[in-house]
């Protein structure tokens, strides 16, 4: 049986006293409620700030990305080890945005987008394999993007991208990584993937995964919706057999709701 896992993710939102006062929201809405893990996943300047607030509840803090070498001179970036140190249990790699999608076709995908946010299948597999040698759970996104859905590609780019991500990974890291189904154009246009499609794509990486490391892998293996979930329609998402939880961004920064589609997930 998995235990069905919601992660916020707030994106560029949640600075200071706003991502305390969020944090603690969250916190409280939740307290006592049982058969779901939960996190959130601030910006980075608001990570320590919000590992107080989370201390000691079970909500899980997670970070929006990291750059899979230790420390040196990279610009910029953010290491597996730094996140530890701040308190992160979890880390989000792959999301469309950081792959530098945002929702366009590749022939719209400009220099400018790739040079700031250009993640590709092999930086999410390097990223995922750093965060979980530093004991850092994943949550690895996959994907498509309409063009790519309307030429009926869905399952093949799904496919790719989660392969691509797990090549290589042990049988016993496997066991800490959620995958977040999120077709990049459901993704903050309140345009919901239809439920029965969800569990279908959702079925479909299962069964990548199966291929990658084995079935009873696949079987233990969380895999979360994410794309425009709000308190309304989560709890019908939420009962899809394949759908074990969900990535929310928008809806997360609104602690009363983002607590509904916790308590959708049980
Ligand atoms: C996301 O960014 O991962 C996401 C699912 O956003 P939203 O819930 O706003 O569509």
């Amino acid at each position: 049986m998995r235990k069905p896992f919601v992660a916020g993710n707030w994106k560029m939102n949640g600075l200071g006293e706003a991502a305390v006062t969020l944090a603690s929201e969250v916190r409280r809405l939740i307290d006592g409620v049982e058969g779901v893990e939960v996190a959130v996943c601030p910006p980075y300047p608001s990570l320590e700030g919000v590992s107080k607030v989370l201390a000691g509840s079970t909500v899980k803090l997670g970070a929006q990305d990291v750059f899979w070498k230790d420390s040196g001179a990279y610009t910029g970036k953010v290491s597996s080890p730094m996140l530890k140190a701040v308190g992160c249990g979890v880390v989000i790699v792959g999301h469309s945005e950081c792959r530098g999608r945002f929702g366009k076709a590749d022939a719209e995908i400009t220099d400018e987008t790739i040079l700031h946010f250009g993640d590709t299948d092999a930086s999410v597999s390097l990223k995922l394999k750093a965060a979980l040698k530093h004991g850092l759970d994943v949550i690895l996104c996959c994907g498509e993007m309409l063009a790519e859905r309307e030429a009926g590609n869905t399952d093949q780019i799904v496919g790719v991208q989660v392969q691509a991500a797990l090549h290589g990974v042990s049988t016993a890291d496997l066991a800490r990584v959620t995958v977040a189904y999120e077709p990049v154009w459901a993704i903050g246009t309140g345009e919901t993937c239809d439920s029965a499609e969800a569990n279908r794509v959702c079925g479909v990486i299962r069964g990548v995964i199966a291929h990658v490391a084995g079935a009873a892998v696949a079987e233990q293996i969380r895999i979360q919706y994410g794309g425009s979930v709000t308190a309304d329609n989560a709890a019908e998402l939420l009962s899809q057999p394949e759908i074990d939880g969900a990535l929310v961004g928008g809806q997360s920064l609104k602690p009363e709701a983002f607590a509904k589609i916790v308590k959708a997930a049980v």
